[in-house]
């Protein structure tokens, strides 16, 4: 799976720099003739560019982050924890190793996650990694075009590269149309740049649609505070974290609006304990919660 990714990740590197070398050599150096236009088109294409790179490179260099020590239980309750195969005896272990821990969330069952792997209690929203073979705070999903996790360390960064993505497919599907058009009426002397024009024409608007469909269902997800992860595990009904689109945008973006669309972390949070909305109350009845929603938050 790793080297799967990494030759996916290698393919999408070059598929880039055709782009990049179509966009700016064969379109914006010997095919359009205005200066100012040429300008225009290479500062747009140059910044957006950038900072999809930018945001890119960042996604897949963040390690995620993983549960700190203190949710590794300690040698005797571990040993414990090894002595017995009782499920009750176990949630038992579970319970009074994560009794000081910030735990509220259980599974489905009610239950204290506990990774065998990784010898550690989950925290909230936490789950373990079948690729990376980690626990991943905050886990969104394993993605193959980034070699990497999409977690709490990276979250923001990825909705920024999928965005600077989208505008950039736009822009330099745009403007190849228009070239592809000048062709097509005669507007503009045959060259040898025309095929490589329409091909970059048809690669980004593909790619435009793809990653605009891909935008707008993360955007989603960070609108109702919820990871691609508990969607597919269906807890839709049991979101205690969703504050309101506001406070959950700003709970990935940070509160400083200088900041929101760089790839500078300033998520909100430390990763495994997050704050409770409204609908806790609700699902405060429902037996996945052992602690009122405020102690110890
Ligand atoms: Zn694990
Ligand atoms: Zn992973």
């Amino acid at each position: 799976m790793r080297k799967i990714s990494r030759i996916v990740v290698l393919l999408l590197i070059g598929l880039l720099a055709t782009c990049y070398y179509i966009f700016v050599v064969e379109l914006c150096i010997f095919t359009v003739q205005l200066l100012e236009a040429k300008v225009t088109f290479l500062v747009i294409f140059h910044l957006l560019f950038l900072l999809c790179v930018w945001c890119y490179l960042r996604t897949v260099m963040t390690p995620p982050d993983v549960p700190p020590e203190k949710f590794r239980p300690s040698e005797s309750d571990k040993q414990l924890y090894l002595s017995d195969e009782r499920p009750q005896v176990l949630q038992e272990i579970l319970i009074h190793a994560a009794k000081d821990l910030p735990i509220y969330t259980k599974d489905p069952k009610g239950d204290v996650r506990y990774c065998t792997t990784c010898q550690m209690l989950k925290p909230d929203r936490c789950h373990h990694c079948p690729v990376c073979n980690i626990c991943i705070l905050k886990l969104d999903h394993h993605c193959l075009f980034l070699n990497n996790c999409v977690g709490f360390s990276n979250y923001k960064f990825f909705l920024l590269a999928v965005m600077y993505g989208v505008l950039l497919c736009i822009f330099t599907s745009a403007v190849s149309l228009y070239c592809s058009i000048l062709f097509w009426t005669d507007q503009l002397p045959n060259s040898s740049s025309k095929v490589p024009i329409i091909v970059l024409f048809c690669l980004t608007t593909i790619f435009a649609i793809m990653l605009f469909q891909l935008f707008l269902y993360h955007f989603k997800l960070a609108l109702r505070n919820i990871t691609d992860r508990e969607d597919s595990d269906n807890t839709e009904e049991f979101n205690p974290y969703n504050l309101g689109f506001s406070k959950n945008l700003r709970e990935v973006f940070g509160n400083e609006k200088k900041y929101w669309f760089l790839p500078i972390f300033n998520s909100l949070g430390d990763g495994f304990s997050f704050p409770m909305g409204e609908a806790t109350e609700d699902i405060e009845k429902n037996a996945a919660f052992a602690k009122p929603p405020n102690e110890g938050i």
